[in-house]
């Protein structure tokens, strides 16, 4: 296997204690509280970056012209929206349906589309969610709370450097009156990656 097929982060357990190091030094001088930096961590994990995924959602949901583009030119429709770059260069966004139900792993590491939903969450980079997710979607979809009917067919996506995804799922019933920033905050992280149903 070659590794430019697929990035892995350049030495990770030396970067991992030198950002422990480094966090330890701001707060032993009070630069910091404790705790601040796994604050930080989890704003954007679960607040700030898959705020602007959700944005992209509700557009979709709103504007068929737009859900066309997302679907068609994903990487350039959520440009639109001014979110893009960095773990997010190359984006598909994939539709739930009535018969398909989308999720994304990475198999090999944690690639994730940043730009649209911040820090990857812990267990998206452990190794049983991304060889469980593979072998038995449905099986590891039920554990996590998300019930996929059985006549509904899952599709599995494998995140790499070159290709990110997004699941765009289905609009909730009964949201009609919403306004786009009404629906955007109906939409979570975990429905975006495909182990939540709306
Ligand atoms: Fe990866």
């Amino acid at each position: 296997m070659t590794s430019d097929h697929h990035h892995h982060p350049a030495e990770p357990a030396p970067v991992e204690r030198r950002v422990a190091a480094l966090e330890q030094l701001l707060t032993d001088r009070g630069l910091v509280p404790p705790g601040f930096v796994d604050a930080i961590n989890r704003a954007y994990e679960q607040d700030i970056g898959p705020r602007n995924g959700a944005k992209v959602v509700a557009r979709a949901w709103v504007d068929p012209e737009y859900r066309q583009r997302l679907l068609t030119d994903s990487t350039a429709a959520i440009a639109e929206l001014g979110y893009g770059g960095h773990e997010g260069d190359h984006m598909q966004v994939v539709e739930n349906t009535a018969d398909v139900h989308n999720v994304v792993v990475c198999t090999l590491c944690s690639c994730y589309p940043w730009p649209v939903l911040g820090l990857p969450p812990a267990w998206y980079k452990d190794p049983p969610y991304r060889a469980r997710m593979v072998r038995e979607p449905r099986a590891l979809l039920a554990e996590m709370g998300c019930d996929v009917q059985d006549d509904v067919e899952i599709a599995v996506w494998d995140s790499s450097a070159e290709q990110r995804y997004l699941v765009l799922p289905q609009r909730p019933p009964g949201t009609d009156g919403l306004s786009e920033q009404e629906l955007a905050e109906l939409v979570t992280r975990d429905a975006m990656i495909g182990v939540a149903r709306l």
